[in-house]
């Protein structure tokens, strides 16, 4: 079973706008912006002043003159945005909207990886902790986690926590061999390929794209594999008009809203991330007026070197895709 994804109605009356221009305007007193990931709700979308996937909101969060950032998405992004700009106050509306991948790996896991994989270079995908990152080389997300496997300079990697990007590197680099950890995105992971089987005979014009957090057996059924900013930019200029989008139903609506003349659908129901969801306007005002939940760097983790670790991890992503092969 799909369903198409109408334009989705954002709750727009008189509350609502009146939350929106009390956000907008304390985001203009306390010099902050707002940040929203794809997956969030429309009407945070909305209100947003960046929109992005985890690459491009962590490049902006770090080159912003902005003092303070709200941002609308999950733990772990919040927590890399304080990584990349320890001077500015970053603030999650939500403090329980945290990512279940993310919590299935610890650094106890990486330093066993690291013994049963000596001198193997660790990767670790961006939905990971503080503390994770410190315990790796290199982070990655989505967008970048296949480039920066190549450029890294070694034939073995351990890939940390996703199995299914990782899987999606493997595949992609045959040549090397990537170590995997058992976690996975349990909102990607309950798309059913039986299903998707069924939808592509009913539909048999439907072109399949799929985040490379899908497990394997979807993504060999995908026409076309990337991250959300790669998977609308590819929807945007591909010459298709029916997208069977296999990740969460935030970016399905945004480019059914956004992207004319064409149809979206998903299998129904709809994957959907119960942590993204969490944050609210509601929420977001709150955590303007209030200055919660601070995203703050622990005493001892600056004073044992994790902080600093974590920082370089993330630096080296930037590093290795700065470098001109
Ligand atoms: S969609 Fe998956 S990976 Fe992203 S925050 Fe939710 S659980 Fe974590």
């Amino acid at each position: 079973m799909y369903k198409y994804i109408s334009v989705p109605q954002t709750q727009d009356n008189q509350s609502t706008q009146s939350i929106k221009a009390e956000i907008k305007s304390l985001l203009k007193k306390k010099n902050a912006i707002l940040l929203s990931h794809v997956y969030q709700r429309m009407e945070i979308q909305d209100i947003a002043d960046f929109v992005g996937d985890s690459f491009e909101l962590s490049k902006i969060a770090r080159n912003t003159p902005a003092e303070v950032i709200i941002f609308c998405g999950v733990h772990f992004m919040a927590e890399t945005a304080k990584l990349l700009s320890p001077h500015k106050t970053v603030l999650l509306p939500e403090e329980n909207a945290g990512c279940p991948m993310a919590d299935m790996i610890n650094p106890c896991d990486v330093e066993e990886l690291r013994k049963t994989h000596p001198n193997t270079p660790v990767m670790c995908y961006v939905n990971s902790s503080l503390a994770v990152k410190a315990e790796s080389d290199y982070c990655c997300t989505s967008s970048n986690a296949v480039e920066i496997a190549r450029r890294i300079n070694s034939n073995k990697i351990i890939f940390i926590p996703d199995k299914c990007l990782g899987y999606w590197v493997q595949k992609n680099l045959p040549e090397k061999e990537i170590i995997l950890f058992n976690a996975f995105c349990p909102t990607h992971y309950q798309i059913n390929a039986q299903r998707i089987k069924e939808i592509k005979q009913e539909l048999p014009q439907v072109f399949t794209l799929a985040h490379p957090e899908c497990e394997r057996s979807i993504l060999e059924l995908a026409n076309y594999i990337g991250s959300t900013s790669q998977m609308y930019k590819f929807a945007q200029e591909d010459k298709h008009e029916t997208f069977l989008v296999l990740s969460e139903l935030g970016l399905v609506e945004r480019m059914s809203r956004n992207i004319k003349g064409k149809f979206f659908c998903t299998p129904y129901p709809s994957p959907i991330c119960p942590n993204m969801k969490l944050n609210t306007l509601e929420s977001v005002l709150e955590c303007l007026k209030k200055d919660k939940y601070e995203i703050r760097i622990p005493e001892y983790g600056v004073k044992n070197g994790l902080f600093e670790r974590a920082e370089n991890t993330v630096n080296n992503m930037f590093e290795i895709l700065s470098y001109n092969f």
